[in-house]
């Protein structure tokens, strides 16, 4: 599986007045998504509905830096998809050193042991000049999204330098990982990170890269894949502006930041280090905000890990984005196509998901999200 990243465009593109999808790209058919969903006749369970209640089509470009605009994606339908995922293959997962049953149907019967590792990096406080989503929330949301076991591994600090030059530190209290009672001696590995530093906003992104590593070093056992988060500013090459994240899928790691998803904050198109408070807003609504839009970045990039490609079948949390507001624009729901290959892959009950789902938008107050949720059963359900 090769690396997905997700970054904003490096350079700015002159706009015209009607833009047009990439050269070679074609919006598929609904006959053509239909086909995709890989089941003939539908069940209920996986059927699209009628078009535009449920699922609508993936929008028409309207900015050159748009997914869609720059990328002649081929879609990759549910057999494709079985044909290629490492985790549905007759052998195991490479490096992957955990009990393995072959003829398991799933994810859940072939690696029993298998877990989703999330390792916090860094502070995730809510202060309410710096606002960020909550782990727990976070690890709740994935859970119930694939129904799959999800743990929380202890904070790894960041120590951040207090000059141009120093050094970023980042420490991980290997006494915690290893389940040992804690002495009063302290066990620390301390591992540098690199970085790059604007003398003139103070501002500090980490690189991608040399976190890769870290995560690679604490990737437990029995995990599935280990997702580090964290609230600092990520970039991979100097001319990045910079990356909501990188999945090594491969190596089963990935980073992925929040920072630039507090929506009172905007973003200089030009500079990496210019960043400004735009707006003020209610800290209940920032709070939902940032939630849904943290949820919606961190099982999308999990499904990458996974063996999920880009989605242009329907509208999807699987589309691409070119940029973070066509990515904030995208829905948090599954269409059909991955949906099925979701279900297949992880082997949850597609109704049982949607209850615990549902459960979760509404306790979060994430109104349109339930709305369409309940919608959703019902139709399932065939209670419409
Ligand atoms: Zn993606
Ligand atoms: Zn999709």
């Amino acid at each position: 599986m090769a690396a997905l990243a997700r970054k904003t465009s490096r350079k700015r593109k002159r706009q015209r007045t009607e833009i047009s999808f990439a050269p070679g790209f074609h919006l598929p058919t609904p006959k053509q998504s239909r086909n995709a969903v890989g089941l003939s006749p539908i069940p209920k369970l996986f059927e699209p509905g009628p078009e535009n209640v449920y699922f609508t089509k993936v929008p028409h470009p309207t900015c050159q830096d748009d997914w869609l605009a720059q990328y002649d994606e081929e879609g990759q339908s549910f057999k494709n998809f079985v044909r290629t995922c490492p985790w549905i293959s007759g052998r195991k997962v490479k490096f992957v050193r955990q009990n393995f049953i072959p003829e398991g149907r799933n994810l859940k019967e072939r690696y029993p042991n298998g877990k989703i590792y999330i390792e916090p990096l860094g502070d995730f406080n809510q202060s309410s000049s710096d606002c960020s989503p909550c782990i727990d929330d976070l690890a709740d949301f994935t859970q119930r999204f694939y129904g799959l076991p999800v743990v929380i591994l202890p904070v790894v600090s960041i120590k951040l330098p207090e000059s141009k030059g120093g050094v970023v530190m980042c420490e991980k209290d290997l006494s915690v990982k290893a389940g040992a009672r804690k002495s009063s001696r302290v066990h620390l590995k301390q591992l540098q990170l690199n970085y790059r530093w604007s003398q003139g906003t103070c501002h500090i992104q980490l690189k991608v890269d040399s976190i890769h590593a870290l995560l690679r070093q604490h990737i437990p056992e029995d995990a599935l894949c280990l997702i580090g988060l964290t609230m600092m500013d990520l970039f991979e090459d100097e001319t990045d502006l910079f990356v909501a994240g990188l999945a090594a899928g491969n190596q089963r790691v990935a980073v992925f930041s929040f920072a630039r998803y507090n929506p009172c904050l905007s973003f200089s198109t030009e500079h990496w280090y210019q960043i400004w408070c735009s707006k003020e807003l209610d800290r209940l609504e920032k709070e939902k905000i940032l939630l849904q839009r943290s949820c919606k970045l961190l099982v999308h990039e999990i499904a990458h890990l996974m063996g999920l490609e880009h989605c242009i079948w329907f509208s999807c949390c699987m589309n691409g984005s070119g940029h973070l507001s066509e990515d904030f624009a995208q829905p948090i729901y599954l269409c059909p196509v991955d949906l099925h290959k979701l279900q297949h892959l992880c082997g949850f009950d597609v109704v049982d998901r949607y209850r615990k789902l549902l459960e979760f938008f509404k306790r979060h107050n994430l109104t349109e999200e339930a709305q369409w949720c309940e919608a959703r059963l019902l139709f399932v359900l065939d209670e419409v």
